[in-house]
């Protein structure tokens, strides 16, 4: 042997791949899925399986048992057929002969329609040529979709469908044979019945007519019925001709979906497990197979003994049964036959959360992962989350040793696995070390340093249920203490988080390409908006819209001591800010409220921002006159808001200006026009402005917020009772029976319509007034008109009443015995026995009011 030759052999690897040529790339042309055929099985099968028993008294596996050495070793054994180990061998499959064919479970539906469309005697279709020539050509059209071809046999199981099911007996166009309908068999069999007429088809009506003016016809007139058994099913599907399988979109022979051998699976798929003693748990699939053989053994008994072939075997039943329930345990079984224990069969494996498919294949157990409770902080920025300290002490990133990180990596390796800024382990040329002070010292340029978390490292931040793309973004690390991942209330949106206990994901991607890769396409930057309609999702939400309201507010100054303050507060320590020049210079220097929106647009010169836009808000009302477009921003409400060269000139801001779900809102337009950068810093710099503002300012809600005043409650009340008036009137018109019905309707249901209508008007007139005559200090109000939450009508339900409450467009349904609730007297139909209105009366005042303010902070009540 040469030594070129020693060479190549000492390179050889073996593996279990077979060899294949090198012919260049192959192209799949189709793929075909079938279940396998009688002779397929047998032909893969390397033993007959036979007997139903497992060992012999040496606790040696039986052979022709269910754990036959020949289809797989144990644990310990030898393959008796490839001479492999457990973990070499890959199984071999057995059969059993069944003694009498059977339907496949899975495929009773198929088998069905196959039985409807086709002639019992001749196997043919029952379509008359023409029609079936049709359809046939329809189904043979090659860029017809899979689904239209599925709909299509639908069509054509329909149309056989409805010749046998005519009341005159179907004749078969090609042999003469009377077809009839074509039923599955009452529970627990599972064949197929065949409604047939007993002799031709004239007296079979004859005898109908005869019997239908008898009061009984209907019990005692049946259809006579043969049960369609097996063997000539399976007779009938061999004679099936292959263009009739064709236009019932059968991509294989129809005589498959019947049984007459069924595979016994290999034995480590249904692994025996070996007790102490003399005992052994078996797999659910292999006492389903015992079970098999015992009824099949029974049959064949049965089949020896029987005299003639019109008695019907009983074990016939009892092995179909079997059969399906290996395939589907879950099919109906007589109380008889039912196992011990639950067994499983092949469904059960695969479906379900415990399942093959959710549980073994589609979900995946990750590393460099975190999990726990969120909460908010608007110090963060919209792109970074705040890691508790334990959590990044756990997770950690490979980063490459180079002359620019060496004296960083050393201190982390030398401070351990345990102490923060440390390290996992050090993985070099030798191999893989755990991180000690020595190994910092040996550290060499090329080392990879699994090193803790830090700040600025790229995660991946996800709340379940994943809706959309927003549902996982890219975030920036912030190692922080305590013990909760924390992010900008901006980010909540597309999260659809709350910080009610809500808990989220944390991954971190373990390379530079990956963590490139989502920060290019998963960041939050790169993802303010929602793919769906290009409407900004990253915005600001709640508190954020309270302040800059109030900030915004058209008679709030401040002078420059108050002003500087609050430009600190939105920007980082160091940044500069130009102050702008105030907007009262005398007697002392004044600042608008909005000229500090000004600065948070554009904080300093060098900021290169220049915003035009216009926006209305919610409470922007039209100039009286038609084309007076200059008047817009002299809107008495100053609902128009207009920035000019990022100088906030007119408006209060609210949610249209500020919020998500608008086109061109503020940080829609700085999107459009200036990048995600500048969007983003500016909704930075408002959500650290508005945490500090309002936290100085002070803002809250309590029960005097919800007090009606002296005037408000006697409007209310007269409101009310004017309403009740209305009712009254239209149940005194009902009563005498001189209420005009309305179209459609009967007086019942015009009177309901009225009263329903009355009702409805007192809450919108009582909210009308009260939205008048409240302070513009009420905070409920305030949060409503600038959008942050609530709306008038959560007010006032708070304040004056909550008014008629419709359930799916009418009053209150009758859930007791004539009567919403159990203190109305029975039947009637005053306003009182569904007007809410009237719980200060049921309920301790500042109680209800109490509640009321509970639902409407926490939405329980839809806006209607
Ligand atoms: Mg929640
Ligand atoms: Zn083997
Ligand atoms: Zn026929």
């Amino acid at each position: 042997m040469n030594v070129q030759a020693q060479a190549q052999a000492q390179d050889m690897v073996f593996t279990k791949q077979p060899y294949i040529e090198d012919v260049g790339p192959r192209k799949i042309q189709s793929m075909n899925f079938s279940t396998l055929s009688e002779s397929e099985i047998s032909r893969i099968a390397e033993v007959q399986v036979y007997k139903g028993q497992y060992y012999d008294a040496a606790r040696i596996p039986i052979e022709g048992g269910l754990l036959d050495p020949r289809m797989g070793p144990n644990k310990e054994g030898i393959c008796a057929t490839c001479h492999g180990k457990f973990d070499s061998c890959p199984g071999h499959f057995g059969y059993i002969k069944l003694a009498l064919p059977v339907y496949n479970v899975a495929y009773r539906d198929n088998i069905m329609n196959i039985l409807k469309c086709i002639c019992k005697s001749c196997a043919r279709i029952l379509l008359v040529e023409d029609i079936r020539k049709e359809f046939l050509k329809k189904m043979r059209n090659p860029r017809l979709e899979a689904l239209k071809k599925a709909e299509l046999l639908k069509e054509i199981v329909k149309k056989c469908n409805s010749l046998t099911g005519s009341k005159k007996a179907f004749k078969c166009s090609r042999c003469g044979y009377i077809n009839a309908l074509v039923k599955k068999a009452g529970p627990p069999i599972l064949g197929f019945n065949h409604e047939r007429p007993n002799s031709n088809d004239g007296t079979m009506e004859e005898f109908r007519s005869a019997i239908s003016h008898t009061k009984d016809s209907k019990t005692v007139f049946s259809a006579p019925t043969f049960n369609l058994n097996t063997v000539d099913v399976l007779a009938l599907f061999k004679k099936m001709v292959d263009e009739d399988c064709e236009l019932l979109y059968l991509s294989d022979r129809p005589e498959k979906l019947i049984m007459e051998n069924i595979a016994v699976p290999p034995v480590p798929i249904r692994p025996s497990v070996i007790m102490s003693g003399s005992q052994s748990n078996e797999n659910d699939i292999t006492e389903r197979l015992k079970r098999i053989i015992q009824a099949n053994a029974s049959l064949r008994q049965e089949l020896l003994e029987a005299s003639t072939a019109s008695n019907r075997l009983a074990g016939w039943d009892v092995l179909q049964l079997e059969v399906a329930q290996y395939i589907n345990s879950d099919v109906h079984v007589p109380l008889s036959m039912q196992a011990s224990r639950p067994l499983g069969g092949f469904f059960q494996r695969l479906k379900g959360k415990q399942g093959r498919f959710r549980g073994n294949l589609s979900g995946k157990r990750v590393e460099y992962t975190g999990r726990t409770v969120i909460s908010p902080d608007p110090n963060l920025k919209i792109t970074e989350v705040a890691i508790p300290i334990q959590m990044a002490r756990i997770l950690s990133y490979p980063e490459r040793v180079s002359h620019h990180n060496i004296e960083k990596l050393r201190q982390r390796v030398s401070n351990g696995r345990d102490k923060y800024p440390g390290a996992q382990v050090v993985i070099n040329a030798d191999g893989i070390y755990g991180a000690k002070k020595q190994i910092a010292d040996a550290l060499r340029y090329g080392d990879i340093v699994h090193r803790h978390l830090e700040d600025g490292d790229i995660v991946l931040f996800n709340r379940q249920p994943s809706l959309h793309r927003m549902s996982i973004m890219c975030h920036r690390a912030r190692v922080m203490p305590w013990r909760t991942l924390r992010f900008n209330e901006s980010v909540c949106n597309p999260y659809n988080a709350d910080f009610d206990g809500d808990e989220m994901n944390m991954h971190v991607p373990q390379t530079e390409e990956a963590r490139t890769e989502a920060v290019m396409l998963m960041g939050v930057q790169n993802n303010l908006c929602t793919p769906k309609n290009g409407e900004i999702l990253v915005a600001s939400t709640q508190d954020f819209l309270t302040s800059s309201f109030l900030i915004t507010r058209k008679d709030t100054f401040y002078d420059r001591a108050a002003f500087s303050l609050m430009c600190s507060y939105m920007v980082d320590g160091m940044d500069p800010v130009d102050l702008p020049t105030p907007a009262i210079l005398k007697p002392i220097e004044l600042w608008t409220g909005k000229q500090l929106f000004s600065v948070l647009v554009r904080p300093h010169a060098n900021v290169r921002v220049y915003v035009n836009l216009t926006v209305k808000e919610k409470s922007y009302t039209k100039p009286n006159k038609e084309g007076e477009r200059e008047k817009e921003a002299m809107c008495p409400n100053d609902g128009f808001v207009y920035f000019r060269n990022s100088e906030l000139l007119s408006g209060q801001l609210g949610k249209a200006t500020l919020g998500n779900g608008n086109k061109d809102g503020l940080f829609s337009v700085l999107l459009r026009d200036y990048k995600a950068h500048a969007a983003a810093t500016c909704m930075n710099r408002l959500a650290k402005l508005s945490a500090r503002w309002i936290g100085n300012h002070g803002f809250s809600i309590g029960i005097d917020d919800v007090q009606p005043s002296k005037y408000l409650n006697e409007r209310r009340l007269e409101t009310i009772s004017r309403g009740y008036q209305g009712c009254h009137e239209k149940i005194k018109f009902y009563n005498e029976g001189k209420l005009p019905p309305e179209t459609g309707c009967d007086a019942a249901q015009t009177l309901e319509a009225e009263i329903t209508r009355i009702l409805n008007n007192i809450r919108d007139e009582t909210g009308k007034v009260c939205m008048k005559e409240l302070h513009w200090r009420n905070s409920p109000l305030i949060m409503s008109q600038c959008g942050s939450k609530g709306s008038p009508i959560n007010i006032s339900q708070m304040i004056a009443c909550v008014g008629q409450q419709s359930v799916g467009g009418r009053r209150a349904p009758n859930g007791f015995i004539d009567r919403s609730l159990p203190h109305f007297p029975r039947k009637a139909k005053t306003p009182a026995v569904s007007f809410a209105a009237l719980y200060h009366e049921c309920l301790n005042y500042a109680r209800a009011c109490y509640v009321l303010i509970l639902v409407f902070l926490w939405d329980l009540i839809p806006n209607q």
